[in-house]
């Protein structure tokens, strides 16, 4: 199963056609000039938000991210500046789909132009777990480019005077995400179907799984707040032992104990780790969102090509 679907093509003209409606309304008015009271203050909830949206905002506009690097968004504790970050702000783009439950208390009071990325579109596969969504999507980049117009959206809507300039480079943005889908399917042509098993620490990898044809297990679920069951741990040790899977991955913002019990237990190699709710550091290998993305795929390739 392909994500580019029928609704990512649509989206992609209506970026285009919006880019087109904002240039002609701006030939008649001549309004192109910077916002004359300063550009706008961004705040977003995790750090892959925060290269998607800085992105389409440009250079110029102060994008923060509340989540930081390498942090868990499912678990994370908000502190009181963060509350103020939201306070402060011009925009605020969340993921929602119970990603970051506890962002939402933030955003009640704030006068930002919010917007739920998971709320704004008829995603074309919205997995769930006990009721519950998975708010996954942003892990195929062509959904990825999908977050991109949403954003475009929200700043156009926020900032109508530079709205051109959102609308041009999420339009080059989108152009980069559905390249990078591109080479990643071409990266996992050297895995034979029956090699596409990939085994995480959380579910972040069912969207991804469902693009690129991968079967998905994980230990913790859709969500890290419930620890593993007895059960669960089980059912993923058995899973080791009657399937071919050489390698399986912890990720970088979980606990990576239990895991590595599990492939000792089953004898199999823990890969390089993944990298999915969170970007790392400047310097890692997943410090934006392409990067992660090409990191993911090579250490995939690399655990499970053996
Ligand atoms: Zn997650």
């Amino acid at each position: 199963m392909r994500l580019r679907t029928k609704t990512g093509a649509a989206h992609r003209f209506i970026v285009w056609a919006a880019l087109v409606c904002v240039l002609l309304l701006a030939g008649c008015t001549q309004t192109f000039a910077t916002n004359e009271f300063g550009r706008l203050t961004v705040v977003t909830s995790t750090t892959v938000l925060k290269d998607l949206t800085q992105a389409v905002a440009g250079d110029d506009v102060t994008v923060i991210s509340v989540v930081p690097h390498d942090t868990d968004p499912h678990v994370y504790e908000p502190r009181p500046a963060d509350a103020r970050l939201v306070a402060d702000a011009d925009v605020v783009v969340a993921n929602g789909a119970n990603l970051e439950p506890w962002f939402t208390s933030l955003t009640q009071n704030a006068s930002a132009q919010v917007v739920f990325i998971a709320d704004a579109r008829p995603w074309p596969v919205l997995f769930e777990e006990d009721g519950e969504p998975d708010p996954h999507m942003w892990m195929v980049p062509t959904l990825a480019a999908e977050y991109v117009a949403v954003i475009a959206e929200t700043l156009a809507d926020a900032d109508p005077k530079n709205a051109a300039g959102y609308w041009q480079r999420a339009v080059a943005k989108q152009d980069v995400l559905y390249a990078l889908d591109q080479e990643l399917a071409q990266l996992f042509d050297v895995l034979p179907v029956e090699r596409r098993i990939l085994v995480t620490s959380h579910d972040a990898f069912r969207y991804f799984g469902a693009q690129y044809g991968f079967t998905v297990a994980s230990l913790y679920g859709v969500s890290t707040e419930t620890q593993p069951s007895a059960r669960d741990v089980q059912q993923l040790v058995d899973l080791l032992r009657t399937q071919d899977i050489p390698t399986i991955f912890v990720e970088s913002t979980i606990d990576t104990s239990v895991l590595e019990r599990i492939a000792k237990d089953a004898n199999v190699t823990i890969g390089a780790p993944l990298y999915g709710d969170a970007l790392g550091p400047v310097g890692s290998p997943a410090q934006s969102y392409v990067a992660m993305m090409r990191h993911n795929a090579q250490a995939i390739v690399d655990g499970l090509r053996v």
